[in-house]
């Protein structure tokens, strides 16, 4: 019997909105939509709302309301700590460390520094994902003034050593950012613990909504702001506040402390027996990035021979959506830049790929995955072999 509801293993993409947070943002729209800067009694509740928001997303990672600027998404507070930064402190020093598997809101944003006299060192994450802080110390010069490291990765799901890499930065007089976008719902972060200067944020991928997110700034750490025009949010990131976006990310960390302390083991139970099923029933499989020190949620796998953009359209036919670690650039097919710099043979790269689980995911749903799977990879295989 074919059950009509998509099975949803695609929560690295985005997650559904929590129910409570679709509740938390609606009065501002409907009651609460006076501006956040009015002097006058429409604006006194949206600013305290967003206050509120402001106290609780600080708590959670062990900061200071101050320290925290929303923004539209991950992307811009990405962009927003590594070219902010770097025009800030240019007179001191025009290098930036970042590794060759972040995000391309990091990696693009260090490229548009490339075009403005910066120098860019991309630290190699290897085979296995993991960015070596030996690595990042050899990289280290004197004019080195940023390292972006990711804490997590969005494609494989690596984390990376982040104490030991803030020890090497800080030690050498650079800051250090770290793009926490899809840590921030499976562990508890601390700033402090990390050792960051600066953390990107994103509402999304942790049951919240879209178009808002927050960069974590330590107090002395300069920002030239991307975006002229007002003095909102410390005049870090100015416009109008999207306070229904920001109450809804509060309201989605709030519900994180549900199940923060069990969301992990359970779901990381979960994804390592699908692994190993999936590696049992599916022949010439690998495994994308090393199986240990990597988030709970995300399985990368490899099927070698396979056209992963293929397999994509034919889970999604039988009801069933994930990611293929692989895109169409400029008309050719191509491993993503994550996959191709774990520099497998093309072969099994373009086979790549992603399931990610989420809080909703059943064991039925990954059995389902189970069921089907070996019969559409064969399938695949064969075609590509005609
Ligand atoms: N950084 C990482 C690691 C991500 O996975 C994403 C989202 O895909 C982003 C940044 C961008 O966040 P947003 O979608 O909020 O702009």
């Amino acid at each position: 019997m074919r059950n009509d509801t998509p099975i949803y293993l695609d929560y690295a993409a985005t997650t559904p909105p929590a129910p409570e947070v679709i509740d938390a943002m609606l009065p501002m729209y409907a009651e609460h939509w006076g501006n956040p800067s009015s002097a006058h009694r429409r604006g006194r509740t949206p600013r305290a709302m967003i206050d509120e928001a402001r106290d609780r997303i600080a708590q959670w990672i062990g900061a200071a309301p101050a320290d925290i600027a929303f923004t539209s998404g991950g992307t811009e507070a990405d962009n927003i700590a590594v070219i902010g930064y770097a025009r800030a402190k240019a007179d001191r020093g025009r290098h930036i460390i970042i590794c060759d598997i972040e995000h391309h809101a990091v990696l693009d944003s260090a490229r548009y520094l490339e075009t403005q006299g910066f120098e860019v060192t991309r630290v190699p994450a290897g085979r296995e994902g993991v960015v070596s802080p030996d690595a990042v110390e050899s990289a280290m010069r004197d004019d080195t003034i940023l390292v972006s490291i990711m804490l997590a990765n969005n494609e494989i799901g690596t984390l990376q050593s982040m104490a030991e890499i803030a020890n090497i930065a800080h030690e050498r007089n650079a800051v250090l950012h770290t793009d926490a976008v899809q840590a921030l719902g499976w562990t508890r972060l601390s700033v402090d613990e990390l050792g960051v200067d600066m953390m990107s944020l994103s509402a999304h991928k942790v049951h919240g909504p879209k178009g808002v997110g927050a960069l974590y700034v330590r107090p002395g750490v300069m920002i030239e702001p991307l975006v002229h025009g007002g003095g909102q949010e410390y005049g870090r990131r100015v416009g109008t506040e999207n306070g229904a976006g920001i109450v809804g990310f509060a309201k989605a960390i709030e519900l994180l402390e549900r199940d923060i302390d069990t969301a992990w083991t359970r779901t990381a139970a979960m994804r390592d027996a699908f692994e190993s099923r999936v590696m049992e029933t599916v022949p010439d499989t690998h495994r994308n990035g090393r199986s240990d020190m990597r988030l709970p949620f995300i399985s990368s796998l490899a099927f070698a021979g396979v056209d992963a953009a293929a397999l994509v359209i034919n889970l999604d036919l039988e009801g069933i959506c994930v990611s293929a670690g692989s895109a169409c650039t400029s008309g050719a097919v191509e491993p993503s830049h994550v996959i191709a710099a774990l520099g497998l043979p093309p072969e099994i790269a373009m086979g790549s790929i992603r399931f990610s689980l989420g809080r909703q995911t059943t064991q039925e749903e990954l059995d389902r995955v189970i069921e089907i799977l070996p019969a559409l990879v064969e399938r695949n295989r064969s075609n590509r072999s005609k």
